[in-house]
């Protein structure tokens, strides 16, 4: 079963994807681990994206196409994979098909997880911390009993100004709009199943489930 996992930061995709590689006993590949396994091993591949990431520059396509098909080449991927954080372009959604074919392999599904927009701002906007223990809190999942109070020592509570509206929502924007024309790659390929991420957390999971085994 060869799955890739698409949705906005916020969607619930991680806890998802945990959930769908346990049942299905597929690896779990981020991009993020298979660039920090690559340059720990030392590979090739890994080497070169060292060499940019050491300089704070953006990995070009070509070494992270490679990275990806190393990962997916090695045994534990012999009966399949979620794929997590890749890809992000037409680009490299075109080399993973190509490098998929020359493995004679394909993708079986593509999961989108949806999310309304204003509900990931919320969701990714709702952190709260202590200014004087440290304490986190989220005012949708994990509120304080007093707005604004920390529950263990009654100090303020603050928001880091990573999470404020501006600047999640920019990076909400930045993602639809990068991953639309990937969407619709998939949908003209029949690949594509939207699944809505709004629902209880385990009946996110049975729907995924059901797509997976085909009985959706
Ligand atoms: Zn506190």
């Amino acid at each position: 079963m060869n799955i890739l996992f698409m949705g906005p930061p916020g969607a619930g995709k991680g806890t998802q994807a945990e959930r769908i590689v346990d049942q299905f006993a597929v690896p779990h590949i981020s991009t993020g681990d298979a660039f920090r396994l690559a340059m720990k091993q030392g590979t090739p591949m890994g080497l070169k994206a060292k060499e940019y990431v050491d300089q704070g520059l953006l990995v070009p396509d070509e070494i992270t196409n490679g990275i990806v098909r190393d990962r997916l080449l090695q045994d534990d991927c012999s009966k399949g994979f979620l794929l997590d954080g890749f890809p992000r372009t037409l680009q490299q959604a075109e080399a993973l098909d190509g490098m998929l074919a020359d493995m004679g392999r394909s993708l079986d599904h593509v999961i989108n997880l949806k999310v309304d927009r204003g509900l990931l701002l919320a969701r990714l906007t709702g952190r709260r911390i202590c200014k004087s223990c440290g304490s986190t809190y989220h005012v949708l999942n994990n509120p304080p009993k007093q707005e604004g109070i920390c529950d263990k020592c009654g100090g303020e509570l603050y928001q880091r100004s990573d999470d404020n509206e501006e600047k999640v929502g920019t990076r909400l924007d930045e993602y639809i709009s990068k991953t639309a024309p990937l969407l619709s790659y998939y949908e003209g390929k029949s690949l594509l199943r939207e699944v809505d991420g709004e629902q209880d957390i385990d009946v996110v999971t049975a729907e995924i489930v059901s797509v997976l085994r085909g009985s959706n």
